[in-house]
């Protein structure tokens, strides 16, 4: 482990380059909830560790503890949590802090931080294209605060933003990828202008909970929102299996376990309703924002995969 953080720690606190990120930070997110309010959304606290958590679809350490014999995980995201409680409150959000050990070869990519927030939320008897609203009405809505509030801010960062036009561009996974290769996402990302979606994302790119389609097996109702300028991935959401059958079908697929999801198998049981949400990762909307080359300058402690943090 090294002993030192990898960038000058006195520095960063005293930029400001990092003041501006934190305004920004405070712009947003109150700008989201407002917007989020508005549209009849309700706040719910977040949960710091459970004994069920998001089981990802891709590798990462997992920070666990045992506390009066149940073995507990710090929350990767709260996708089960959020599933629940929209059973009985119909649209909820929060801001939900999420500790994923990422491998150390994330930290290339300038946008994974070992410790994030998401701004995270769920709607009842929605589909897809309803959380896409609300997701291109919180990015738009995020962008304009932003540049009517902070112009001379964004000047003295040197960063050129424009409001996106609504509704943004939509392309199916499975197309975008045939046309433009393997690295389809980063390619249309440094291409693009404005942010866009990628729907219909299979099912082995994905955890096991999003909604599989009807008419076409292996591909999901589900979605990725990306930004243009080659700041990639934005949002991942989509619609939820809600049927208890389907559910523990694609438990078993992924080869996970019935025991790992106990809490959340138990409500589901007693019969679910389907619901749409996505989440949005909040340091990298700042990064998008302030066009910052890297992430960690979005945070004043960050914390870099593979790298000594405080
Ligand atoms: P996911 O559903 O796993 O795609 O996570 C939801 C959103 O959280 C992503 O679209 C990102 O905006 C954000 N996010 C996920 N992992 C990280 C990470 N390691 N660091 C920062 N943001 C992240
Ligand atoms: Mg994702």
């Amino acid at each position: 482990m090294q002993e030192t953080v990898t960038y000058e720690l006195k520095e960063h606190l005293k930029s400001e380059r990092l003041k501006i990120a934190l305004e920004v930070n405070t712009l947003i997110r109150r700008k989201m909830s407002d917007i989020l309010v508005k549209e009849g959304f309700i706040e719910i606290p977040p949960v710091i560790f459970s004994s069920v958590t998001d089981p990802l679809n891709h590798p990462v350490y997992d920070p666990t503890f045992d506390y009066e014999g149940t073995r507990y995980s710090l929350t990767k995201s709260m996708i089960f949590h959020k599933q629940m409680i929209v059973q009985a409150i119909p649209k909820v959000y929060t801001f939900s802090p999420n500790v994923r050990l990422e491998t150390a070869d994330k930290a290339k990519s300038g946008r994974h931080l070992l410790e994030f927030t998401q701004l995270d939320l769920e709607m009842l008897d929605s589909t897809r294209e309803d959380a896409m609203k609300i997701g291109e009405k919180l990015v738009s809505g995020a962008i304009k605060e932003v540049t009517e509030k902070m112009p001379g801010k964004l000047k003295i960062l040197g960063r050129e933003l424009h409001v996106p036009k609504t509704p943004f561009k939509v392309y199916k996974y499975t197309e975008a990828k045939e046309k433009y290769g393997k690295d389809f996402e980063q390619t249309l990302s440094e291409l693009e202008k404005e942010p866009f979606w990628i729907i219909d994302i299979p099912l082995k790119e994905r955890e096991f909970y999003d909604r599989e389609k009807d008419d076409e097996k292996g591909i999901l109702r589900d979605m990725d929102l990306m930004y243009p300028e080659g700041f990639n991935e934005a949002i991942s959401g989509g619609e939820r299996e809600y049927e208890i059958e389907r559910i523990k079908e694609r438990i078993l697929a992924k080869g996970q376990t019935f025991e790992q999801f106990k809490w959340f198998l138990d409500y589901a049981e007693g019969g679910l309703r389907l619901s749409s949400g996505f989440g949005i990762g909040i340091e990298r909307l700042i990064r998008y924002i302030c066009g910052f080359e890297r992430i960690e300058e979005t945070h004043p402690f960050p914390k870099t995969p593979g790298k000594f943090s405080i």
